[in-house]
């Protein structure tokens, strides 16, 4: 724990346009807006807001934002905080990196330096400082699988601490930061990696790619990922009409047993499928079940490249919601309702979104 040092000089922009600054391009104007380019210059930023009274918005790469169309009224801070260190620790390796490091880089020097624990999360938009929000995850590999503590700013105190992972609470695409979002900046993440350590190949679809019994290096599930994740448009890409996205836009539904029954159940009472094994399905922490939404999105009769105006469902996967260009976030927020009312309409279950809602009330108001 310790304290900040003080004296910074903030260049501090007004009425600037956000969504230029988010994958989405979508969004109105922030009333402020600074870059931190250093720890210090966070904490300043803070207190500039708060002799203000305004409120402070921390903003990484914009991959998991829905700004509203009149934009965010107070300071949104852009965390451009650089560095990344490896250390060997007795058999080991600990990675630290500043939470405005891209996440993507990182992951390619740790599969360069043949570092295990982070190839399956090849290609993911962002910052380092966003992965531990939502537990980021993708193939078979989260962050919480490797982070060994994540270094944080309270937002109140203006102190720092490092938190280990059970006070992060992780869960699927879940954490404390997320549940108590204005609690806490991410200043830097560290990890632990396994030098020359076998890639995981959890995930069905990965596995399946390199077939029964091989060995592949983590530079090829590197590759393979990042291929797979192309075809779904799951990749920044330039020039792919499905670019402009948050990438899921729903989680995967975790519900108890029963309830999953009650949803294969009403699957096959409605023909949407034969019988009740045919509905995807995956064993969840505490006997829970995850669902597929992008399966449900599916068979609730919500086809992939569904378009309505400037916004659409994507043409390589029905979980993705994408800005086709010169639309309103509200257009997009209306496309959200109506997949969440057809999935709620066909099988009674409650979508939620995965991107933070800045400015926007859901079930998709602006509040
Ligand atoms: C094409 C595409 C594919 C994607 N695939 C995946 C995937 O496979 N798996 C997955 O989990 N996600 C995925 N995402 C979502 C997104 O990329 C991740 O959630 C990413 O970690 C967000 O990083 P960011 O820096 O863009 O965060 P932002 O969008 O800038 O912010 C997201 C949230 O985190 C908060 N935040 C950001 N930085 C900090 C910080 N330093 N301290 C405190 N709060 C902070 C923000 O206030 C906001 O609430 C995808 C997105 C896209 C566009």
């Amino acid at each position: 724990m310790s304290d900040m040092p003080g004296d910074v000089t903030l260049s501090i922009r007004d009425d600037v346009p956000l969504a230029p600054l988010t994958t989405l391009e979508l969004g109105g104007n922030a009333r402020h807006l600074v870059e931190a380019a250093d720890d210090a210059a966070v904490v300043e930023a803070l207190r500039w807001a708060e002799a203000r009274a305004l409120p402070a918005l921390i903003l990484g790469g914009g991959s998991n934002v829905v700004i509203a169309d009149r934009g965010f009224d107070g300071l949104v801070i852009r965390v451009a905080t650089r560095g990344r260190r490896f250390d060997d620790a007795s058999g080991t390796v600990t990675l630290t990196a500043a939470a405005g490091e891209p996440w993507d880089d990182v992951v390619a020097e740790s599969v360069a330096r043949n570092l295990a624990g982070l190839e399956c999360l090849s290609g993911i938009p962002g910052l380092v400082g966003a992965t531990p929000i939502q537990n980021v995850g993708a193939y078979g590999q989260e962050v919480a699988d490797t982070i060994r503590s994540v270094k944080v700013l309270d937002r109140a105190s203006k102190r720092v601490h490092e938190l280990a992972p059970d006070a992060c609470a992780f869960a699927y695409r879940d954490s404390v930061f997320k549940r108590q979002p204005d609690r806490h900046v991410v200043l830097a993440v560290t990890f632990t990696l396994r030098p020359g350590g076998a890639p995981a190949l959890r995930y069905r679809e990965l596995a399946d790619a390199f077939g029964a019994g091989a060995t592949p290096s983590l530079a090829e599930v590197r590759a393979v990922v990042l291929e797979l994740r192309r075809k779904k448009s799951m990749l920044i890409v330039d020039g792919d009409p499905n670019r402009r996205s948050v990438g899921s836009f729903f989680t995967n539904p975790i519900v108890r047993a029963a309830d999953a029954d009650a949803v294969a159940a009403r699957a096959v009472a409605r023909g949407a499928i034969a019988t009740r094994e045919e509905m995807p399905r995956w064993p969840a922490p505490g006997g829970a079940v995850k669902l597929s939404a992008g399966w449900l999105i599916e068979r609730a009769g919500i086809r992939k490249g569904r378009r309505r105006g400037p916004v659409g469902v994507s043409t390589a996967h029905a979980l993705a919601l994408v800005h086709l260009g010169g639309g309103p976030t509200a257009a997009l927020l209306e496309l959200a309702r109506e997949v969440g009312d057809a999935v709620h309409a066909q099988f009674g279950m409650t979508l939620v979104p995965e991107p933070t809602m800045i400015g926007v009330a859901w079930p998709g108001t602006e509040n």
